[in-house]
Parts: structure tokens; C-alpha cells; sequence
């Protein structure tokens, strides 16, 4: 039964493991290789996102030093520093709000100026497009490509224009190049959002601009006016040490994001290209579990299949094994269904003949030993029996009377016997012939044993002569049954060969006493009986006390 149960249980892992193990290995290295490569994707999307807005960001620097550098070389900017001596018309207070004015004419046409102001070599503001301009810090000394490419002076950040500013100044220059002040801008970093949307829309990232605070100065999907976002000090660190490596982070919008970092040259900013991981993985995801539902599927599909097949194996090999325990308990009555073709029917059939050969095996050796014992019983019989007249025969006898001596000394149970022998026994057969003396043994055969109780013994004592053992009965009560005896055998008139002869008997009788240590003790005194009967002259009955 517990190895019929470990068949099917092994059948089951067998099966389990066999679905298992190869495609849940193969969808492992699978999904590994499928996210690898979808990783390689994103990465070089993002750098190449990052890359064109960081070249986009810069060439709309250049625009802006450019612009601001014909400014600062115009007549306007150039005299309202250092007016010349002798004014064509009006004072150096009028050159001041004509320069004044002039910035805020440049101002209104340019989109991106929030500001415009002009400073001498000193430092000090000699007109502004602004009520009050911001205040800055000039360079000292000026970068050598200050005149050419301009100068980042700040990115403010608190200020009426919001974060998304920056400051550009670029030098007054005379005609003999030396510095005379310098042009000061605030620069609206929105103006470039668009040209930014525009790169970001060709790729599924989006990109961001932060500040080295960490500040989100612009972002390809947000909205600025809103609070400003900041990205955490420690995952700033990490996108500038491992710039253009991409790393998964917190993102300032929330959510987790995967994305790298670049920093353009000429701006103090960060160029971030980003991808929700969420929205990067979802197809993995989905196919991740589509796989997982299937190989539950197959694993359950599988578990049935292997538990049937087991339960199939397993249920003919119970029933074979209960057959066999019940043959082993002596049911030879068992036959077994064959419902199958397979090896098990086979196996089924070939229980069920070696289970029909066993029964007539069985049912041959119940017979021979039925009639050994019916010939056990009569050779038993036979063995206590004599043949002539199916009395008790001598041996018989002596076991008998052994047997009535114990239970007398042991019990105190009496037991009386008689001796009978035919009168004149010679004579008959040497008048009628041997065969009417076996006859007439035969017939007084059957009339002692019609005589006694069941409890009594008759036997043949030899020749003529037969014996009668009584137990529990005393001498005057057997005297009584010889009697009886003699005068039935006297009066039963004995046929053959159509005469009529009459037979009788002289009989001893005698019980046991205390002083008898044999059972011959007993039969001497029942022989001495008969012989004074004999010499008394016959057919009597004489009594031993
Ligand atoms: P008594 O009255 O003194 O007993 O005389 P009896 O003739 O009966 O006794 P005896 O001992 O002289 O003779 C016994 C005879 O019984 C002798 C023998 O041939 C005969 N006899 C013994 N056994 C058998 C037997 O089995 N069949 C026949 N037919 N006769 C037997
Ligand atoms: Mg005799
Ligand atoms: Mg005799």
C-alpha cells in the first residue's frame, strides 16, 4: 500500500519536474535576455534624448550671446556708456534714457529677454529696461571668450520671474576693444521648452533641466509654474558621477524612473533624459505574466494528467495487492476484472490464472486429504475393530479396560466386566460348518450390542468368547445385564440352511475392586467366573463377591 502510494507521488514529481524545470529555465533566461535587451534600448534612447537637448540647449545659448552681442555693439549701447564729449543734442541724462529706452525696445521685440541692462566698466548701472534691475556681480576678471561667447553670470532662482531664468552678460567693447561695461540679460530658459518638446516628442523620454541644486528648472512634461520640483541631494550626486549611465531613481514627479544625465559645457545645468520604468517594463510585465498564467496552467494541467496516470497505474496494482493479501488469508474465492489491454491487464489476467490454478491446486489437496482422512478413520476403525463381527477388537479391549483402571483409581468410578463364551461352540461347527459358526458369532454379535448402553464397551475377546466392560456399574446390576443377555441369546433361535438352532451362553462376571493393580486382575476373576459356569454346566451366569 505506502509503495503503491509512492508510485503515483513519484509519477506526479516526475511529471512536475519535467514540465517545470525546462520551461520554467527557459522562461527565466528568456525574460533575463528580453530585459537586458530592453535595458540596452532605453539606454541608448536616453543618451541620444539627453545628447540632442543638451546640443539643442547650447545652440540656443549661442543665439542668445549673439543677439545680445550686436546689441552691445550698437551706436545706442556704445554711446550711453561713455557719451560722447560733445553731445550732439540735449545732455548725458538724455543719452541715459535714450539708451533706457532703447533696451526696452530690444527687450519688447526679443521673447526670451526678461531684462536688459547696461553697466559701466565700474560696475554700476547706467540704464536698465527694468524699474530695478537685478542685481549682479560683474566677472573680474573676464573670461578670454567672454567676447564672443558671453558670459553666464547666474542662474537665479528667486526671483518675480521664477526659476526657469539665467543671466548672460557679454562686454561693451569700444572701437579699440576696450571693455567700457557690459550688457546684462535675463534670459527666459522657457523659450527653449518648445525646441525641447519638439526633441522630447520624437522619443518615448522626456527630459529635464536641473539645476546643480537640483532644482528642475524645465521639464519636457511638466508644467513650471507649479511648485518647484527638486530631485534629492543624493540621487544628484549619482547622476553626475555616473554621467551618461543610467540609473533607476525617484523621480521629481514621483514614481520610480530610469534615466541618465549629461551636463552641456557652457551651462551650470543638468541635462536629465528620463522614462517611466513602470511604462518601460509594462509589456515585460504583462508578457512576465501572461508566461507565469500559462506555466501555473501547465503545472495544474500536468498535476491532473500525472495524478490520473499514477491513480490509473496505482489503482489495479491496489487492487492486485488486496487480491493478494486476501489469497494470503486463505480467499482463494478472488477474480480480479481484466478492463485493460496495457501490461497491468496482462499482469491482471495472469494473476487471475495462476489464482484458478492455486483453487484446483487447493481444491485437489482438500479432496485427497478428505479421503486420506476417511481412510485415516477407518484404518482407525479397522484398527479397533474386528473384522468378523465389527465388535471391539482385542487390543481395543485391553485399551478399554486400562483406561477404566485410572479413572477407578484416580476417580473412585466403578466399572464391572463379563465374560461370555458360546456353550458346546465345537460341536456347531464341526454339525453345521464353519460358516454357520461365523453366523452364528455374527448374530450374537449384534445382540450384546443391541444389550448395552451406549456408555458400554462390547468386544471379541477370542475365538467363541466376547467381553462386555460396564462403567459406573456394580456387580449386582451386571449380573442383572448378563442375565439378561443369556437369556435372550438362550431364547433367539438362530436360522441357517433352514434349521433352527438354538445357542447359548455361559458368562463371567466380576468387578473391580481396591486391591486390583491390573485390569487383568478384573478379567481373571470375570475368567474364573465363567469357568465354574462351564463346569457348573453352562448356559448360567456365574458372579465374582
Ligand atoms: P465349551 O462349551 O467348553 O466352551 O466347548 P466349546 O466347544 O465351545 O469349546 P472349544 O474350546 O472346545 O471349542 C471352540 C471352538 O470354536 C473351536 C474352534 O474351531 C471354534 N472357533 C473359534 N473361532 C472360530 C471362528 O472364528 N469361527 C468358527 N466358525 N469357529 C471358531
Ligand atoms: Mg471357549
Ligand atoms: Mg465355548
Amino acid at each position: 500500500m505506502l509503495s503503491a502510494t509512492s508510485i503515483k507521488n513519484k509519477i506526479l514529481i516526475f511529471a512536475l519536474l519535467a514540465t517545470l524545470v525546462p520551461s520554467a529555465g527557459l522562461g527565466l533566461l528568456l525574460f533575463w535576455q528580453y530585459r537586458v535587451i530592453i535595458a540596452d534600448n532605453v539606454t541608448h534612447q536616453l543618451r541620444t534624448l539627453a545628447s540632442d537637448a543638451g546640443r539643442e540647449l547650447e545652440f540656443w545659448l549661442g543665439k542668445q550671446v549673439d543677439g545680445l552681442r550686436t546689441v552691445a555693439g550698437s551706436e545706442t549701447v556704445i554711446n550711453g556708456i561713455s557719451p560722447p564729449s560733445v553731445p550732439p543734442s540735449g545732455n548725458a541724462l538724455q543719452s541715459t534714457q535714450v539708451l533706457s529706452h532703447y533696451l526696452r525696445l530690444v527687450q519688447d521685440k526679443l521673447d526670451p529677454l526678461l531684462e536688459l541692462t547696461v553697466l559701466d566698466a565700474r560696475g554700476q548701472v547706467v540704464a536698465s529696461s527694468a524699474e530695478q534691475p537685478v542685481p549682479m556681480v560683474l566677472p573680474n576678471p573676464w573670461p578670454p571668450s567672454a567676447a564672443t561667447q558671453g558670459v553666464l553670470i547666474d542662474l537665479p532662482h528667486d526671483d518675480a520671474h521664477g526659476d526657469a531664468t539665467l543671466t548672460l552678460a557679454v562686454p561693451v567693447l569700444s572701437l579699440d576693444d576696450q571693455i567700457l561695461g557690459v550688457l546684462m540679460a535675463l534670459v527666459d530658459l522657457r523659450t527653449v521648452q518648445s525646441r525641447l518638446n519638439y526633441i522630447a516628442n520624437r522619443s518615448p523620454g522626456d527630459v529635464a533641466l536641473v539645476d546643480l541644486r537640483g532644482r528642475v528648472l524645465l521639464d519636457t512634461r511638466g508644467d513650471l509654474t507649479s511648485e518647484p520640483s527638486l530631485l534629492e541631494p543624493e540621487i544628484l550626486q549619482r547622476l553626475r558621477t555616473q554621467a551618461g549611465q543610467p540609473t533607476t531613481f525617484e523621480g521629481h514627479r514621483h514614481g520610480q524612473v530610469l534615466g541618465l544625465a549629461e551636463e552641456p559645457g557652457k551651462l551650470p545645468v543638468l541635462v536629465v533624459a528620463e522614462r517611466d520604468r513602470e511604462e518601460i517594463y509594462r509589456a515585460w510585465v504583462v508578457f512576465r505574466n501572461l508566461f507565469l498564467s500559462l506555466l501555473g496552467g501547465l503545472t495544474l494541467l500536468v498535476a491532473v494528467a500525472g495524478w490520473g496516470m499514477g491513480r490509473s497505474i496505482v489503482k489495479p496494482l491496489k487492487r492486485l495487492s488486496r487480491a493478494a493479501d486476501a489469497i494470503a488469508g486463505g480467499d482463494l474465492n478472488v477474480e480480479l476484472p481484466v478492463v485493460r489491454g496495457d501490461e497491468i491487464g496482462h499482469l491482471t489476467q495472469v494473476f487471475n490464472q495462476m489464482t484458478n490454478n492455486l483453487r484446483r491446486s487447493h481444491e485437489e489437496v482438500e479432496a485427497a486429504s478428505h479421503v486420506l482422512q476417511q481412510q485415516n478413520e477407518l484404518l482407525e476403525t479397522l484398527s479397533v475393530t474386528d473384522g468378523l463381527t465389527g465388535l471391539y477388537n482385542r487390543k481395543k479391549l485391553d485399551d478399554i479396560l486400562a483406561q477404566q483402571l485410572e479413572r477407578f483409581s484416580r476417580n473412585q468410578r466403578p466399572f464391572a466386566v463379563l465374560l461370555l463364551d458360546i456353550d458346546h461352540f465345537k460341536t456347531v461347527n464341526d454339525t453345521y460348518g464353519h460358516l454357520a459358526g461365523d453366523e452364528i458369532l455374527k448374530n450374537t454379535a449384534k445382540t450384546l450390542s443391541q444389550s448395552i448402553r451406549s456408555v458400554d464397551y462390547a468386544a471379541r475377546y477370542g475365538g467363541e468368547e466376547f467381553a462386555i466392560v460396564l462403567p459406573e456399574t456394580s456387580t449386582h446390576t451386571a449380573r442383572e445385564l448378563a442375565e439378561r443377555i443369556r437369556h435372550q441369546i438362550e431364547r433367539a433361535r438362530c436360522q441357517f440352511d433352514g434349521q433352527s438352532l438354538t445357542i447359548t451362553l455361559s458368562i463371567g462376571v466380576a468387578a473391580v475392586r481396591d486391591d486390583d493393580e491390573t485390569a487383568q486382575a478384573v478379567i481373571g476373576r470375570a475368567d474364573q467366573m465363567l469357568y465354574e459356569a462351564k463346569h457348573a454346566g453352562r448356559n448360567r451366569v456365574h458372579c465374582a463377591d
